[in-house]
């Protein structure tokens, strides 16, 4: 009898295959890599990871069922269920041959850590009897405000106020209905259906949070007065992991030579649609006069098939490049955090999704604030009217756009954003040192996780 150590610790990541989503997830397997773990990612064959980009990990590709239709309509949610349907059986299948293989040599699989989204994986640790957590990839205030729209729908009153009402929500403060997390595509049963599922039920044993306890201190304390398992908010990941690259879209390194040339705290960097949204060629026409007519330099990130109706640029106004001149520089997708850390970047137009917002306060860069869909209207309010490091572009309008931009970059109320964000760039470097939060909760997950692995080794030795 005598308890075996496992030489090896093994965790198998499984993030949903959105940008978002996997950049949180990869530079968490990279902060855990960096404690001695080893890391095999589940990945779906769409937007499956590029290897080479994480030579330290292992893949484990699993067929998602999605066909070029579903990739097509762009509808978000039917498609994660389409994934949940059709992943589990191959993942379980691929982790019990992994399983026996990791036994064969006295190591051990420690842990499925899950994007909260991926709900086959809770299911397949259940089945297998692993240790089973989940990483949340958006605000707290975003679960908090999507446990609220699910109750305030069951009691009817989302349809009844309407969801572009400025009227604020009872019990979701500073939320008005028009912050609430609705889904772009789906109609709210469907949505509350998924909804449900990620917030009810859940069996795994603890919960990651990309957050930061000096930004959502008291909404992580109400979360974790009701929950039963502990949350480990270990955010920016991307501020505790040795820096990776998760990107899908080859990055244009060119715009940081034109960064180079332009002067300190200029520019707008405009980002304004993440990995998933995309534009008409009006609302383009728009965003391209008011950059243009702002008179600032700007650096615009278009990325390849988000005009609808066009592959890149076509669809620009044909005067947009005289009117632009050499002021502006278009790329199909930027090393972003780079961007937001060059000092000629004075702000960003986002559509904050939580990654992004997060990224630009890391750098303490105030905000232009135009959300498209979801958790990015929760985030768009806490920047504004909370943090006040961003301002609200109410509409896609070109009068609409000059004005914020001047007003974000030229004026006293942007100077005032950018201290705001600068002030909170220095908490998030202390949350982020080696004593700080984030860094203590990346430890105590640490903690959590071979705490269970000496559970599963207190066993009879075989002989
Ligand atoms: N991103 C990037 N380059 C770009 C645009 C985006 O590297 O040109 C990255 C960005 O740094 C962030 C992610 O893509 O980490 C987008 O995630 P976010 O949550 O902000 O938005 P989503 O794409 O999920 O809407």
């Amino acid at each position: 009898m005598g308890e075996q150590i496992p030489r090896i610790r093994h965790l198998v990541l499984v993030p949903l295959p959105y940008q978002g989503h996997i950049n949180p997830m990869l530079q968490l397997g990279t902060a855990l890599h960096s404690k001695g773990f080893s890391i095999t990612v589940a990945h779906t064959i769409y937007n499956s990871p590029n290897p080479q980009n994480h030579p330290h990990f292992s893949f484990l590709p699993m067929p998602d069922g999605l066909s070029d239709s579903d990739l097509a309509s762009g509808d978000l949610v039917s498609n994660i269920q389409v994934i949940n349907e059709n992943c589990k059986e191959s993942l379980r299948r691929s982790l019990e041959q992994l399983m026996q293989e990791k036994e064969l040599q006295g190591d051990t699989i420690s842990c499925i850590i899950s994007d909260e989204l991926m709900f086959f994986a809770e299911d397949v640790a259940n089945n297998l009897k692993l240790l089973s957590i989940i990483l949340r990839t958006t605000s707290a205030a975003t679960s908090f405000a999507r446990c609220g729209l699910l109750k305030l729908g069951g009691e009817g009153q989302v349809s009844l106020q309407g969801s572009s009402s400025h009227d604020l929500v009872p019990q979701l403060h500073p939320l008005r209905f028009k912050d609430l997390p609705f889904s772009l595509t789906a109609s709210f049963g469907k949505f509350a259906v998924l909804m449900e599922k990620a917030y009810s039920n859940r069996t795994s044993s603890a919960i990651i949070w990309n957050t930061i306890k000096c930004l959502e201190q008291s909404t992580l304390e109400k979360i974790q007065q009701q929950s039963q398992v502990p949350i480990f908010p270990i955010g920016p990941i991307h501020m505790i992991a040795p820096p990776v690259s998760s990107n899908l879209i080859k990055e244009d390194r060119s715009c940081i030579s034109w960064l180079d040339k332009q002067p300190h705290n200029s520019v707008i960097f405009v980002s304004s649609l993440g990995s998933i949204a995309s534009l008409s060629e009006k609302e383009v026409a728009e965003i391209a006069s008011g950059l243009a007519n702002s008179k600032l330099p700007f650096l615009w990130v278009i990325r390849p098939g988000s005009i609808r109706g066009s592959d890149w640029i076509e669809l620009l106004p044909k005067d947009f490049h005289d009117a632009a001149g050499d002021k502006g520089c278009i790329v199909r997708w930027a090393p972003q955090r780079e961007v937001l850390a060059h000092p000629a970047v004075g702000g960003f137009w986002s559509h904050c999704g939580w990654n992004s917002t997060l990224e630009s306060i890391a750098e303490g860069v105030p905000m232009i604030c135009k959300p498209c869909f979801g958790d990015q209207r929760v985030n768009v309010r806490y920047v504004s009217h909370v943090w006040r490091v961003g301002l609200e572009l109410e509409e896609l309008k070109r009068e609409e756009i000059e004005r914020a931009v001047r007003r974000l970059i030229l004026h006293d109320e942007g100077k005032e954003m950018r201290d705001r964000a600068t002030k909170l760039k220095k908490k998030f470097e202390i949350c982020t040192r080696e004593d700080g939060s984030s860094n203590y909760s990346l430890n105590e997950l640490v903690n959590f996780i071979m705490s269970y692995d000496s559970l599963w080794c207190k066993r009879p030795q075989l002989g």
